[in-house]
């Protein structure tokens, strides 16, 4: 049936290009979209234009923000500039932002090591980190999620971070195996890095 309305065939196939985008929604989505006012379509269209254009990661932690702006974390006053805590992605810093309870700064992955998926070392911002806890940081919390990936990439960083000097803990046990710290609540979170050990 689709074959017969190639337009739609060619939406959905654009549509079905979009990670993340549970393929069972595409349909709902589609359908969405063919009866959104077009002067919201644009809208989205645009915004999606300027967004791609106007943000970019931090050059220090690796956080998205406005081409010419400040970081909110580096640039931010008050946040303690010797305590780093390493995410995997963007998604992992809100949880530990919303906890309020973390002054420290980040620094974001992109990702965790993964050899299957062809992701190295080299793909990901541990060389920046590395580079980092020699100016002046004391403590790098890894904060990486509990997976076999995570836990990798986590021992990764620490025998790359064994000659700096700098102290380095992981998150308090509590956060059940396996689990992404984005899924978790805010008091767990909380205390799993108010209570976090050496790595
Ligand atoms: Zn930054």
């Amino acid at each position: 049936m689709i074959d017969q309305v190639p337009t739609l065939a060619q939406l959905i196939k654009a549509l079905q290009q979009i990670p993340y985008l549970a393929s069972k929604n595409i349909y709902q989505l589609t359908t969405y979209f063919l009866q959104l006012d077009p002067e919201k379509i644009e809208h989205l269209c645009t915004v999606l234009l300027k967004a791609r254009a106007k943000i970019v990661p931090c050059s220090i932690c690796y956080v998205w923000k406005e081409f010419d702006g400040a970081c909110s974390y580096c640039d931010a006053p008050g946040r303690d500039a010797k305590l780093i805590c390493v995410v995997e992605t963007w998604q992992e810093l809100l949880t530990i932002e919303k906890t309020g309870g973390y002054q420290g700064l980040y620094h974001v992955l992109g990702g965790v090591i993964c050899p299957l998926d062809g992701v190295g070392p080299e793909e990901l911002a541990i060389a920046p980190l590395i580079a980092r806890a020699q100016s002046g940081v004391t403590e790098i919390i890894l904060a990486t999620n509990q997976t076999p990936e995570g836990e990798a990439t986590a021992a990764y960083i620490a025998r790359k971070l064994a000659d700096t000097g700098v102290n380095i803990s992981c998150l308090a046990r509590g956060i059940p195996v396996g689990s992404s710290l984005a899924f978790m609540d805010r008091l767990t979170v909380y205390k799993a890095i108010a209570d976090r050990r050496p790595f």
